[in-house]
C-alpha cells in the first residue's frame, strides 16, 4: 500500500478521538436518540435552516453516522460524504435525486445485477438508460446525447471482473460536462480513488469490504469536489447554497436521505466504522491470497478460465496495474464443461456458499443461478456470464488451506466421486 493512503488510515483512526467524544472515549458513541432537543428553541430552528450544523431528527442526520461519513470522506480524500441503510439505497437515492424524466443515463452494461435492475426501473419513470460496453470508452461516446446528465460505471465490474478505461472515461466527462459516477465497492478507496479519474461522485457499498465483516449493512456517496454544480441543470434553488462542488451532495442528503427515507441505522454505522479500521489491513491479506488462488487455479485442469485482474491473461490486467494499488479479492472461474457447478460448490468444505462479497471468509456462489438469475439468459450472455460461472470473494484465511480445499473438491468432483445426494448435510 502507498505511503498516502497509510496516512488516510491513521487518519481515520484517530479521527473520533480527535474530534472530541465525551469521556475522552476512543470511538464515536452509538446515539439511539431520534430527537435531539434544544434549550433555546431558536437554535432547533437554525439548525433546520441549515445556519449551523447540529443534529435535529434521526433520519436526517445522527452523530455516530456523521463519525462514520467523516471517516468514508477522509478515505476518499473528498468533500463530504451521505451514508445509507445499503448500497442499493446510495445508488437509488443518488439517481431518483439528480435524474429527472426525459434526461439520460450512459451506464456500462457490467454491473451488479441488482444495479441493473434498478436501471431498468428509472427507464419507467422516463429516464432514458443506455447499457454499454464501457470497456471501450467509444461506446461511451457514441452512445451520448443531448439529454444525457451522467455516466455510470463500476471499478471492477461485478462478477466478471471487466474493468473500463476509468481515467480515459473522466477525462470525456469533463470534457462534455457530464457528471461521472463510479462505484468504487469492488476496489475500495485503499486500492483506488475515483477521484483521481475526474469522478464527481462515489459510491461504496460498505456492506462489503469497508465494513468486511458481513454483520451490518450500508452505503455511501462521497462528493469528490470534481464536478461543478453549477451547470447542472436538476439542482433546486433552495440547494445552491455555499460553494457550487456541494451542491449535489447537499440535494442528495435532503431529496435522497431525507425525503426518500433509507437512513443507516446507528448500530450498523457503528459496526461499519471498527470494520473500516482494519480497511487496508483486509484488503491486502485478501487480494494476497487473491492472487495464490487465482495462479493456483489457472493452472488447474479442472478449471476452464479463471476471471482475475492480477492474472496476466486478464484482458485489462495492464490497464488495472496502472489504476489501482492491488487487484482486489473478487474473482470468478468456469470449470470444466463436464463438472456441475453445484456438485463442485457441495464438495467444498472450507469455502461457504453464500451471497455477499468483502467478508473476511470466503464465499461462492453460483451467479447465473442466484443474483443474476432474475434477468435472464439473453442479458446475462451480454454480460459475459455463462451458465456455469462461479464467483468467489475471497477472505483472510490460511492460503495453504484455501487451495487445499480448491484442490481436493475438484479432485472429488472430477472423480465423480460426489455426487450431490452423497454429500452430507452441511
Ligand atoms: C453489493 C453491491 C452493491 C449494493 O450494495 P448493498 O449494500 O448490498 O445494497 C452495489 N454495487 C456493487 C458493485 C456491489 O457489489
Amino acid at each position: 500500500m502507498s505511503k498516502k493512503k497509510h496516512s488516510q488510515v491513521t487518519q481515520l483512526l484517530h479521527n473520533d478521538y480527535q474530534k472530541g467524544v465525551e469521556h475522552g472515549s476512543l470511538h464515536q458513541s452509538i446515539h439511539t436518540s431520534v430527537a435531539f432537543g434544544f434549550h433555546r428553541s431558536k437554535e432547533l430552528a437554525d439548525v433546520f435552516q441549515g445556519k449551523t450544523g447540529g443534529y435535529a431528527y434521526g433520519r436526517a442526520s445522527n452523530p455516530t453516522v456523521t463519525a462514520l461519513e467523516e471517516k468514508i470522506t477522509l478515505l476518499e480524500q473528498g468533500l463530504a460524504s451521505c451514508c445509507f441503510a445499503t448500497g442499493m439505497a446510495a445508488i437509488s437515492a443518488t439517481m431518483l435525486t439528480l435524474l429527472r424524466a426525459g434526461d439520460h443515463l450512459i451506464s456500462s452494461s457490467f454491473l451488479f445485477g441488482n444495479t441493473n435492475s434498478f436501471f431498468n426501473t428509472l427507464t419507467t419513470y422516463g429516464i432514458e438508460v443506455s447499457f454499454v460496453d464501457a470497456t471501450n470508452t467509444q461506446n461511451i461516446i457514441d452512445a451520448t446525447q443531448s439529454n444525457t446528465k451522467a455516466v455510470f460505471v463500476e471499478t471492477i465490474a461485478n462478477p466478471r471482473t471487466q474493468i473500463s478505461d476509468l481515467a480515459q472515461i473522466g477525462r470525456y466527462c469533463e470534457k462534455q460536462g457530464l457528471l461521472y459516477i463510479v462505484d468504487n465497492t469492488l476496489t475500495t478507496p485503499v486500492v483506488f480513488q475515483p477521484k483521481t479519474v475526474k469522478a464527481g461522485l462515489v459510491i461504496n457499498s460498505l456492506t462489503k469490504y469497508l465494513g468486511g465483516h458481513g454483520n451490518a449493512l450500508g452505503g455511501a456517496v462521497t462528493e469528490t469536489g470534481v464536478f461543478d454544480w453549477s451547470s447542472y441543470p436538476n439542482i433546486y434553488d433552495t440547494y445552491k447554497k455555499g460553494h457550487s462542488h456541494n451542491w449535489g451532495i447537499l440535494q442528495i442528503r435532503k431529496k435522497g436521505l431525507r425525503d426518500m427515507g433509507a437512513t443507516l441505522s446507528p448500530e450498523a454505522a457503528h459496526h461499519l466504522a471498527m470494520g473500516a479500521e482494519t480497511l487496508a489491513l483486509r484488503v491486502s491479506a485478501s487480494s494476497r491470497n487473491a492472487m495464490t488462488l487465482a495462479s493456483f487455479l489457472a493452472d488447474h485442469p479442472g478449471i476452464n478460465q479463471v476471471f482475475y485482474p492480477g492474472l496476466e491473461s486478464h484482458p485489462e490486467h495492464t490497464l488495472a496495474a496502472g489504476l489501482f494499488d492491488g487487484f482486489g479479492s473478487l474473482m470468478s472461474i468456469e470449470l470444466n464443461a463436464s463438472i456441475d457447478c453445484f456438485a463442485f460448490l457441495d464438495a467444498l468444505e472450507l469455502v461457504i456458499s453464500a451471497s455477499n462479497l468483502g467478508d473476511n471468509r470466503t464465499l461462492a456462489i453460483p451467479v447465473a443461478h442466484t443474483i443474476f438469475y432474475e434477468m435472464g439468459a439473453e442479458r446475462r450472455a451480454s454480460m459475459g456470464i455463462t451458465e456455469g460461472l462461479i464467483r468467489l470473494s475471497i477472505g483472510i484465511e490460511d492460503s495453504d488451506m484455501l487451495c487445499n480445499d480448491f484442490s481436493r473438491a475438484l479432485l472429488a468432483v472430477s472423480q465423480g466421486k460426489f455426487s450431490r445426494d452423497l454429500l452430507p448435510e452441511k
